[in-house]
């Protein structure tokens, strides 16, 4: 999607600091982030988000390899714990349409929600 700025992360066409990228995905630190570590991972393929994702096997797959780099960054990044969280269609607070898991964590404060 040539507007989309997740895509253009994606393709180098603007900055981010990268932490992960393989041949179907890639994580970068958020631009504004709410902890003391805060980055995303998206599809490097543009998939708007949950909501219009189709449920098929190979999309099932993608998410659950996508989720299981949660863990595996978060240690990279120093975290002994984290949060996700993904952001579903305008009502769900989703400003970029581009799907991305948000992981976040380090302060000694997290809200019980
Ligand atoms: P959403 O509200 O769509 O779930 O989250 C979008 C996230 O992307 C926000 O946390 C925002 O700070 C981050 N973001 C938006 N634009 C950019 C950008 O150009 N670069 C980076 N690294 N993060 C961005
Ligand atoms: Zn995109």
């Amino acid at each position: 999607m040539s507007d989309c700025i997740f895509c253009k992360i994606i393709n180098k066409e603007i900055p981010a600091t990268i932490i992960y990228e393989d041949d179907r995905f890639v994580a970068f630190k958020d631009i504004n982030p709410i902890d003391k570590v805060h980055f995303l991972i998206i599809p490097k393929t543009h998939e708007e988000n949950l909501l219009t994702a189709k449920n098929d096997l190979a999309t099932r797959e993608m998410f659950g390899e996508m989720l299981m780099l949660a863990p595996k960054l978060a240690k990279k990044e120093g975290l002994e714990g984290f949060r996700t969280m993904i952001n579903s269609g305008v009502k769900g607070g989703q400003e970029v349409f581009h799907i991305h898991f948000h992981v976040y964590g380090g302060s000694d404060h997290l809200r019980k929600i």
